[in-house]
């Protein structure tokens, strides 16, 4: 992918997943079957506080990344969900307070996401007390069956209060019922775990349902991309601003006006980052990172 003038492998990442090490369905050897069999090239194994030995497992030509999720507790004593990926297979999964899970996360190395705020019960006033953190999930597929799967509004709070973090869509597996429903593409010059996670920290990534973009880029103020087929396409400002690409054509809304690229002038009245989320004719999404525009 041309992702902002340098071209970059695409990598399709489930980067949030369960086994029966913690309350998943599947063993370890039956989540990689399934994810190898789908033409992912990444996994994460993230069981509650619980890592699993990812180097002991054939990952059938993907790359396994090491990871756990962490429940210290949050305001009004609800837990946190805390995604940490690339930490040791001795990581421990115990943790007093978020802030010292996430300093623990990243003196080991990895990185941590705030998973699924939404259904957790956070607004984004408690996720912009968190320090450290490399962004959040846009989508779990996992929170759907209580319709709190998205977090599109917390990620554009959390931007207008000037903390702009990239988002990931993840299928959060535990069951058959989660497979597929998101996942990211990361941007990376190859698949080792290293180059992955200098993708994931750098925002260089996609969150996808399904559409895929092919290329990005910031020619001054001009924001071009292209994609996939898209029925819908919205460049987001902070605030009351924002641009929709496409015009709604009403009756027919997402029929009539399909485009795979545009070339938008951002007005000389904004400065700050911006994002684009494009949908597709069957409704799903998928959602760049935020980039600067100065
Ligand atoms: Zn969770
Ligand atoms: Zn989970």
């Amino acid at each position: 992918m041309d992702y902002y003038g340098k071209r970059y492998n695409a990598y399709k990442a489930n980067l949030h997943s369960h086994t029966k090490n913690s309350d998943g369905a599947y063993s370890p050897g039956e989540l990689i079957e399934i994810y190898a069999d789908n033409s992912y090239d990444v996994l994460a194994f993230t069981d509650h506080r619980k890592t699993n030995p990812v180097s002991t497992y054939d990952g059938k030509g993907m790359t396994l990344i090491s990871g756990i999720e962490l429940h210290p507790v949050g305001p009004r004593n609800l837990p946190w969900h805390l995604l940490a990926l690339h930490v040791p297979e001795d990581f421990p999964g115990e943790y007093e307070s978020a802030e010292k899970a996430i300093t623990a996360v990243i003196l080991a190395g990895g990185i941590v996401f705030c998973a699924h705020p939404h259904w957790c019960g956070f607004s984004s006033a408690d996720v912009l007390a968190l320090n450290g953190i490399s962004g959040i999930e846009v989508y779990n597929s996992s929170c759907r069956f209580i319709g709190k799967a998205y977090n599109d509004q917390c990620w554009d709070e959390l931007s207008n209060a000037g903390y702009v973090l990239g988002a990931l869509a993840v299928d959060d597996t535990h069951n058959s019922s989660h497979l597929f429903g998101g996942w990211t593409m990361i941007l990376a010059e190859d698949k080792s775990p290293a180059s992955l996670m200098e993708s994931l920290k750098n925002g260089r990534y996609y969150a996808t349902q399904g559409p895929q973009f092919h290329r990005l880029a910031l020619n001054g103020r001009i924001f071009e991309a292209e994609f996939t087929e898209a029925a819908e396409v919205i460049i987001y400002f902070n605030n009351s601003r924002g641009i929709c690409v496409t015009a709604p054509n009403f009756p027919d809304y997402g029929t009539n006006n399909i485009v795979s690229s545009f070339a938008k002038e951002i007005p000389e009245t904004y400065t700050g980052p911006i994002r684009c989320r494009i949908r597709d004719k069957e409704g799903r999404y998928a959602w760049t990172t935020p980039v600067y525009v100065s």
